[in-house]
């Protein structure tokens, strides 16, 4: 039986509160309901951040989280654009842990090839009117197991574009805010109505570039064996992109290019990839804009770094040394 992509439970998640200029010790505990103020300011205003990440249980059952420092950093980014209090890498890795640890027996065997999923977050909790940030957050951290997010394994996903915009210039494109996941809904509906598996957004502002799907990167391979990204300030950074792309350049020889990527440039690519914590990576069979379609009949390339970056992962080989941490 297949886990897929969505709650399955959790036995302990964390709490810590903010309050007159500071974040408490924080507790455990069973109940992952709270009482909330109906005016709270995530709830009106959507003063939401999150974040995602994986603990995976080794050959030898250890447990490991991969590069959980890039979540840190780029949390405090979603924090601070959102007016919301940063937080120091010990309170928020000393927070996984303990879920992680409290959580170990819901953690997938090795050979499922499952992970737990991590999701800490912050929102405002005090009561808005007017429109300003809280003064009082709530810091959550929920881990529950999950198998893979397209729910059909390292099968390929179709994606089609879209009028709509998940993120504006200069908005919030480039961090990890519940808003961005709202204004997706909509056109990800649309999609599934139409037979695909999500939205490519393109740029914003111009909407003749690559952007990325509702929740992950896109990445393409050229015919002449270049891994190719978008560069735009209006994706989500992916830690997962960017570990592929150390990984295409060290150990697979191939050129890293980041730059604007236009729409009709797919005719060029062989092979194109979604990738995420929760869709790893993920080969694209087709993109449809309109009438065009591009479609994609390799995954050869992908197959192999979506291999690697899973033994990295799973413990299996050793790549770089600050990339896997044990819990
Ligand atoms: C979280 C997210 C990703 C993937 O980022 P990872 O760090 O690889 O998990 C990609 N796109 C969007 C919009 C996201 O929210």
């Amino acid at each position: 039986m297949s886990l897929g992509f969505k709650y399955n439970g959790t036995k302990k998640a964390f709490i810590s509160h903010f309050s007159e200029g500071k974040w408490d010790e924080g507790y455990l505990t069973d109940n992952i309901n709270i009482d909330i103020s109906l005016l709270a300011s995530a709830l009106q205003y959507g003063q939401s951040a999150f974040e995602g990440l994986k603990a995976y249980r080794s050959k030898d059952n250890k447990i490991l989280l991969f590069r959980p420092n890039e979540n840190h950093k780029r949390f405090n980014r979603s924090l601070k654009r959102l007016v919301m209090p940063e937080m120091d890498y010990k309170k928020f890795i000393n927070a996984i842990k303990l879920v992680v640890k409290e959580n170990e027996e819901l953690i997938p065997s090795f050979e499922s090839k499952g992970a737990l999923y991590i999701r800490p977050f912050v929102f405002g909790t005090e009561s808005v009117l007017g429109v300003r940030p809280s003064n009082t957050y709530l810091f959550g951290i929920v881990a529950s197991p999950v198998g893979s997010y397209f729910n059909n394994g390292f099968n390929t996903i179709k994606l089609m574009t879209s009028d709509y915009d998940r993120a504006a210039p200069n908005g919030l494109g480039s961090i990890k805010a519940g808003a961005n996941y709202a204004s997706s809904l909509y056109p990800k509906q649309i999609a599934l109505e139409s037979g695909f598996n999500d939205c490519l957004y393109l740029d914003p502002k111009t909407h003749t570039k690559l952007d990325e799907t509702g929740a992950t990167n896109i990445i393409g391979i050229t015919n002449n064996n270049e891994f190719i990204t978008p560069n735009s300030n209006t994706v989500l950074p992916s830690i997962t992109n960017m570990s592929l792309q150390e990984i295409a350049s060290d150990l697979l020889n191939l050129k890293v290019i980041k730059r604007d990527i236009n729409l009709t440039e797919l005719k060029n690519f062989k092979e194109l990839g979604a990738c995420g914590t929760a869709a790893i990576l993920t080969p694209i069979s087709l993109v449809q804009d309109k009438d065009i379609k591009y479609r994609f009949e390799s995954s050869e390339i992908l197959h192999k770094l979506y291999d690697l970056l899973q033994s990295i992962q799973f413990g299996l080989i050793k790549f770089k040394n600050d990339w896997v941490i044990e819990v």
